[in-house]
């Protein structure tokens, strides 16, 4: 029998009442012939709420704890899924991350999933069991500890089951109806995709675009696993939500696909470091064994052998990203005058598979910016997209003169 996937979030089982219309919405997959795989985040803000607790009792604390009260909002609504589907005379059960086992890495609070064995799943559908109600977000350690996959991380378990089971489609229920060519909040002409190609979303997702996350994007790419992102408020159809697919499925595209933006990042200049062979070396290699997430890089031209570095990273590990710099600086590794964190600022990003093989995309962008009185601070681009750094106030402007300039709100 075909395998579907349906993926339930936080606010899709907030409320008794809305696992009950998710429940009826399985119910319809059932009867339409397919064994059902359902994976439930918990309900909204509960992981929220958790995770507060543990930060009150211990701020530094011990991560294998962390992930054994963290995860436990998805063993309530596994359980209560399952009953409402037992209720609703569909055979079902409930599974916990270590009864399946979802095997991950030690990792705690941000594991990766290395093993789905599919047979003990496989074998109840097999005794009649229609649907598997699993409660996402979270495996076993080899350890035999109990893990988290990372915040958001439900996504993570729907698609790594998709493809352990070959399932015939990920179905991910969210509070939106699909994926935009950008946030709706910010245009009112952001138009709903139809289809998505991976590497678009992919780019959309890490870009700070919210529907899903950025891991479960990747690991659908990598073994095909064709997702739909849906509404659990709305009455569905079959073509309903955004199909999420390889590029070859879709026959039309424009250039762009979407516009993002993200305040989440920050502008760091170190000043006046000398410039010389390995200082990119020197400066880049502590701030990535610190952690730090850097994206963007600029270095400017040097005058008397001495030069500005800036570079993007996200605003939460500003503080790290300055530790690094002021430790390496203390051991003699680099020498910088000034270290100058601006937060004021948001990247505002271009995507679309379609700038591969068109000439003059990033140009028209810059253009585009130009003729809004917009500043750029610092631009990267890779093959399929494009995005600068501007002031924070402009933020909302400059997504919503791209979106008219690249025509995002027709079809192509
Ligand atoms: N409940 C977890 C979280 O809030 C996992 C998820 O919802 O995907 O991050
Ligand atoms: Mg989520």
């Amino acid at each position: 029998m075909p395998v579907l996937v349906m993926k339930f979030g936080g606010t899709s089982v907030a409320t008794i009442d809305r696992i009950k219309r998710a429940a009826k919405r399985v119910g319809v997959e059932v009867a339409k012939g397919n064994d059902v795989i359902v994976i439930v985040s918990a309900m909204a803000g509960e992981t929220n709420k958790l995770v507060g607790f543990v930060n009150e009792i211990s701020p530094l604390h011990d991560a294998r704890e962390y992930d054994a009260i963290v995860s436990s909002g998805e063993n309530v609504t596994a359980g209560l899924m399952a009953l409402t589907l037992q209720e609703m005379d569909v055979p079902a059960r409930s599974w916990q991350g270590w009864q399946v086992p979802v095997m991950t890495t030690s990792a705690h609070s941000s594991a990766r999933i290395e093993e789905i064995p599919t047979d003990n799943i496989l074998a109840k559908f097999g005794e009649g069991m229609k649907v598997a109600v699993v409660a996402g977000f979270q495996g076993a350690s080899p350890e035999g500890r109990i893990t988290t996959l990372g915040r958001g991380g439900s996504d993570t378990t729907a698609v790594a089951f998709a493809a352990a089971f070959e399932a015939i489609r990920c179905d991910i229920y969210t509070d939106v109806d699909g994926v935009y060519t950008t946030d709706p909040r910010v245009t009112s002409k952001a138009r709903k995709l139809d289809k998505i190609a991976f590497e678009e979303m992919l780019e959309l997702a890490s870009l700070g675009a919210k529907v899903l996350q950025t891991r479960s994007v990747e690991l659908a790419m990598r073994y095909k696993v064709r997702l739909r992102v849906l509404s659990s408020f709305e009455e569905q159809s079959d073509d309903a939500g955004t199909l999420v697919c390889a590029e070859e499925e879709i026959m039309e595209s424009n250039v762009v696909a979407g516009v993002a933006f993200s305040r989440d990042e920050a502008k760091m200049t170190l000043i006046s470091v000398a410039d010389r062979p390995g200082i990119a070396a020197a400066i880049f290699v502590p701030l990535s064994e610190a952690g730090v997430n850097v994206d963007m890089i600029v270095q400017n031209i040097s005058e008397e052998g001495r030069t500005d570095m800036t570079f993007s990273c996200p605003t939460d590990q500003v503080k790290r990203a300055q530790m690094a710099m002021e430790d390496a600086k203390a051991s003699g590794e680099i020498n910088f005058h000034d270290l100058v964190a601006d937060t004021d600022v948001a990247k505002v990003s271009i995507v679309g598979i379609g700038m591969r093989s068109h000439a003059g995309v990033a140009a028209k962008m810059f253009s585009v910016l130009r003729d809004e009185g917009v500043n750029i601070k610092v631009i990267t681009t890779s093959e399929i997209k494009v995005s600068v750094l501007i002031d924070r106030k402009y933020m909302e402007l400059a997504v919503q003169a791209l979106h008219d300039a690249f025509e995002l709100d027709k079809t192509a």
